[in-house]
C-alpha cells in the first residue's frame, strides 16, 4: 500500500528539473480505525507540506464525502472506515493539486487565502495561481 505512495513521490522527484538541492520527502502519514471512524495522523506532512492541517482535513472531507474534524491531539477524525490505500491516493492528489507547482513542478509553494480563495504561490519559479476552493 505504501509502495504506490512512494512511487507517486519519486515520480514527482523525477520530474522535477535538477539542480535544487532540498528532495520532497513528505513524512508518514499514519491511517488507522477508530471505532466507526477513521483516524489520519497528518500532523507532520502537514508541517512539512507547509499547510494548514484544517485544509487538509477540509479536502479530505470533501474528497470522501465524509464528517470529519481535526480533534485536540491533532489527528484528523473521518467518519466512516476508509483505508489507507484511499487516504494515501486522495493525499496524492492534494499534493498534485495544492502542493507542486503547476509551472515548474517544485513543492516549496506556499498558500495564501485571498477574498476567500486561495492562491499557491511558487518560491522557486514566482508562479502565482488560484486553487480550488473546498467548501
Ligand atoms: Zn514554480
Amino acid at each position: 500500500m505504501e509502495s504506490k505512495y512512494e512511487e507517486m513521490m519519486d515520480r514527482i522527484l523525477k520530474e522535477r528539473k535538477s539542480g535544487s538541492g532540498n528532495r520532497f520527502e513528505p513524512p508518514e502519514i499514519d491511517v488507522y480505525p477508530v471505532g466507526q471512524k477513521t483516524a489520519v495522523n497528518a500532523e507532520k506532512f502537514a508541517k512539512y507540506v507547509n499547510r494548514p492541517l484544517n485544509h487538509i482535513a477540509k479536502f479530505l472531507m470533501h474528497e470522501l464525502t465524509a464528517p470529519g474534524q481535526v480533534d485536540e491531539t491533532s489527528k484528523i477524525i473521518l467518519g466512516g472506515h476508509f483505508s489507507k490505500k484511499v487516504v494515501l491516493e486522495k493525499m496524492n492528489y492534494y499534493v498534485k493539486e495544492y502542493v507542486i507547482c503547476k509551472q515548474c513542478g517544485s513543492p516549496d509553494t506556499q498558500m495564501q487565502k485571498v477574498d476567500k480563495n486561495f492562491y499557491v504561490k511558487c518560491l522557486g519559479c514566482g508562479a502565482e495561481y488560484p486553487v480550488g476552493r473546498l467548501k
